[in-house]
């Protein structure tokens, strides 16, 4: 038996907002991104409505470690301590010891941590897989391969399903909630790269998925017109927060303009209570902090390398 299962873990009760989803063959089961422990309530829930419990699960397979994707994994290990953990060699360390990850996320989020997140733990040494792209991996009689698509993260690795054509890409492909028309960039700091993205895209696109699974939320089923849009999209914003950069000087003004205009294009695009769904969930002010600091970085680097030509 081979089973894909979308598991919603209804974030903050919101449903649609972070997916995680069950692999199953040949009595092996492994999940795909199993979201942040604030939401592992619903999560045993959903797995017990499938007679299913944590103590069943043989493999954690993580597109990256931002905590909404895998902020649970380290409590499922203290659950189930036999559980192997597939991640990005960029990411290794910081499940290892997330204390980096969790000052990084607590400056985004003051004070929210708990409340969003939940509780997360170190992942043991002895769990971890670690993964560099080009792996396949053989899960029951179900064979992934692993391509590491940064851009969105460095360590951001998406998962390429044999059997079915399916392309779990995490959040290299943006926020689309299945059936919808827009897709809108999430690009947090600190490690965003738009060049890096640009060849993830073609590397998802190069394989010819049959559809893509985004973890926020669902299926897309015409990967070529998504990642299109998706890459038009990034673009415009990139662009908005590179002008808004080159007129003020005030961080917070900057992101005002910034989440005035990318709030309105999604109002424009979607129906009221979707827009303010998306809205909710995209973290516009999180993709502003990632765009800035992007081109600010490389406003940076173009200056020190031309003092370093004229020197
Ligand atoms: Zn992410």
């Amino acid at each position: 038996m081979l089973s894909t299962t979308v598991l919603d873990t209804n974030w903050m009760g919101r449903a649609r907002s972070i997916a995680a989803v069950l692999l199953e063959s040949s009595g092996h089961r492994a999940m795909i991104d199993p979201g942040p422990a604030s939401t592992l309530g619903t999560l045993r829930e959903q797995l017990a409505a499938r007679g299913i419990s944590v103590a069943d699960l043989n493999a954690i397979l993580l597109t990256h470690i931002h905590l909404d994707h895998a902020g649970a994994t380290g409590v499922l290990i203290r659950e189930n301590p036999n559980l192997e953990v597939y991640v990005h060699k960029a990411g290794m360390l910081h499940m290892a010891d997330p204390a980096k990850l969790l000052a990084s996320a607590e400056r985004l989020w003051p004070g929210q941590l708990q409340i969003l997140f939940g509780e997360t733990l170190p992942v043991p040494f002895a769990n971890l897989r670690v993964l560099n792209g080009g792996e396949t991996l053989s899960l029951g009689s179900r064979s992934l391969e692993v391509v590491y698509t940064p851009g969105h993260a460095s360590h951001h690795v998406s998962y390429f399903d044999s059997t079915d054509g399916t392309a779990f890409v995490g959040d290299a492909a943006g926020f689309h909630i299945e059936g919808e028309p827009f897709v809108v960039p999430v690009a947090p700091p600190p490690d965003i790269d738009l060049e890096a993205w640009s060849a993830s895209f073609d590397a998802i696109a190069s394989r010819k998925p049959a559809r893509l699974f985004l973890t926020h939320f669902g299926y897309s089923n015409d990967p070529a017109a998504h990642i299109a849009e998706y890459r038009k999209n990034l673009q415009r914003w990139s662009t908005l927060a590179a002008g808004i950069l080159r007129s003020t000087q005030d961080q917070q003004a900057g992101l005002e303009a910034f989440v005035a205009a990318a709030s309105k294009e999604i109002e424009q695009r979607l129906p009221k209570a979707e827009a303010e769904h998306y809205i909710f969930n995209c973290g516009l002010n999180i993709t502003w902090l990632g765009l800035s600091r992007y081109h600010r970085k490389r406003a940076e680097a173009a200056t020190t390398g031309s003092k370093a030509r004229t020197n």
